[in-house]
């Protein structure tokens, strides 16, 4: 294949970013198509890299002129498009989450068993990110010893765009937690609980902020992540894995050091889009390159299936009062393995 003709479904904040990045850092391939209900934005982002606006999603899923597809809709429109895109045989890069419902993975799941192939790659860039890399890099040499506990932490500025509720907190943003945790220590989750300190009164009244989720793996490690809507002073993730002979851990922000007024210290990023900035990047780069090799190589719908369920099981104890809730005992189907 000589140059890669993308579709792009969604041109909202992500959406035109993806087309941005497939111009800036993929080889061989070119937006051909875009797709969003907000028809003046997504021409305005037709434009700007020499595509057509198609107002039918499903056209543009089937059009000749298209040979792979991004997702970056709403949440709610994800389930849909990736299971026309496997019906179509089109390679597809779907955002988090895959679906709304852990049952709504299970289809994109049945739907890829039963074409036979993978298409469906879920956005889970963190796995491209070269620090979170090097994290697994040092679990997966042995060098550390059997990995023991995981403390991680997502804090955010504050909620952006759509109302943020409680349980979106635990799933929508969680997710990427639920994913990332699961990939460094190649280990699937054994039970689950959410609890929480008194609520900030910066959150808003429909938003429990913060919450934080314990878990522990089949392997026996345990686990304990804190999200944080409204943590105010800036976007800050962290993961640290203490393990038997060593523990590592994300660094901070690689920026100069401020001397002034009396203070020592460095900026830390205002945002995701900052921080993970590098990571989107070589997703997209990465992504095209398999799929011009024919290819899936990223977080799969078995991934976006099991992220789903931890955050509906960690929403089902937080509704049972902190209950600690088992995971069903669900196998990973061969086809992903
Ligand atoms: P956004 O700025 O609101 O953009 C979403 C776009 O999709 C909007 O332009 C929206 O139209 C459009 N849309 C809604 N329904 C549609 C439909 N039926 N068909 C086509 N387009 C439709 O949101 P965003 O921040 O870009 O998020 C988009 C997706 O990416 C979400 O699923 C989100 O969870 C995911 N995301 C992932 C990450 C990550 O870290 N991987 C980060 C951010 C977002 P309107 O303008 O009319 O609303």
């Amino acid at each position: 294949m000589d140059t890669l003709r993308v579709g792009v479904i969604g041109t909202g904040g992500i959406g035109a970013a993806h087309v941005r990045r497939v111009a800036e850092f993929a080889v061989g391939a070119t937006v051909t198509a875009v797709n969003d209900v907000n028809e003046p934005v997504a021409t305005k982002v037709a434009e700007s890299c020499g595509a057509r606006f198609e107002k039918d999603p499903h056209a543009l899923i089937n059009a000749k002129d298209v040979d792979a597809v991004i997702i970056a809709s709403w949440d709610r429109t994800h389930e849909e498009f990736a299971l026309a895109c496997i019906a179509a045989k089109k390679y597809v890069l779907c955002e988090k989450p895959l679906a709304t419902s852990s049952e709504g993975c299970r289809n994109i799941m049945d739907a890829e068993i039963k074409g036979g192939r993978r298409y469906l790659d879920v956005g889970f860039m963190r796995r491209n990110d070269r620090w979170y890399r090097q994290l697994k890099e040092a679990v997966d040499s042995g060098e550390i010893g059997r990995p023991l506990m995981i403390h991680a932490q997502h804090r955010n500025k504050a909620p952006q765009g759509e109302k943020h509720t409680t349980e979106m907190s635990a799933q929508a943003s969680l997710v990427h937690e639920f994913d990332i945790c699961r990939w460094l220590l190649d280990d699937e989750y054994e039970s689950i609980q959410l609890v929480h300190p008194r609520s900030s009164k910066n959150a808003d009244p429909d938003l429990i902020d913060p919450q934080i989720v314990y878990l522990t793996t089949r392997n026996g490690v345990r686990l304990d992540l804190e999200m944080f809507m409204n943590g105010w002073y800036g976007y800050d993730v962290q993961c640290e894995v203490v393990a038997e002979n060593a523990s590592v851990r994300l660094p901070d922000p690689a920026n100069i050091i401020w001397r002034k007024n009396g203070m020592c210290g460095y900026a830390i990023y205002p945002g995701w889009a900052e921080r993970f900035a590098d990571a989107y990047a070589a997703e997209i780069k990465e992504w095209v390159a398999n799929v011009k090799a024919g290819k899936c190589c990223g977080a799969s719908a078995w991934d976006g299936y099991m992220a789903s369920l931890s955050g509906e099981l960690a929403t089902r104890s937080r509704l049972e009062g902190g209950a600690i809730v088992k995971f069903p005992d669900v196998k990973k189907p061969d086809f992903y393995k």
